[in-house]
């Protein structure tokens, strides 16, 4: 199954991007969730964190220095969220691997 980020890392459908490497994309959430709300997508296929294997340490390393580097660019200097919702209890709808950085807003805790 081709899912939604597969067809936006292809160009097949658009999205608002933030970054692309050879790893990795970063995206603008269609839907956000807190002023700034960005989705960081691995290029390869892994379809969630609880399956990932030591051999992608490299690229889920790679996603969070990623995280770290957009923060920076869009001045969420007073704290920012990452996230990875992993299977139906986790709210995962997206099967396959994307980081959710939140800011631009006092987020609280715990989340619900
Ligand atoms: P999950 O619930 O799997 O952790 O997160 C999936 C995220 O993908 C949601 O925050 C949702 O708003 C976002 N999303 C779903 N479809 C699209 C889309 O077509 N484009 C973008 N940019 N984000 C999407």
């Amino acid at each position: 199954m081709t899912t939604i980020f597969q067809k936006i890392i292809n160009k097949e459908i658009t999205a608002e991007f933030l970054h692309e490497d050879d790893i990795c994309i970063g995206i603008m959430d269609i839907d956000p969730k807190a002023p700034f709300h960005a989705l960081i997508i691995p290029k390869q296929l892994i379809a969630r964190i609880g399956v990932a294997e030591e051999s992608e340490k490299q690229i889920l390393g790679h996603l969070l220095l990623t995280a770290k580097k957009i923060a920076s660019e869009h001045d969420l200097n007073e704290g920012f969220r990452i996230v990875i919702n992993n299977g139906p209890d986790g709210g995962e709808t997206v099967p396959h691997l994307h980081v959710h950085l939140l800011g631009g807003r006092k987020l609280t805790w715990p989340p619900g």
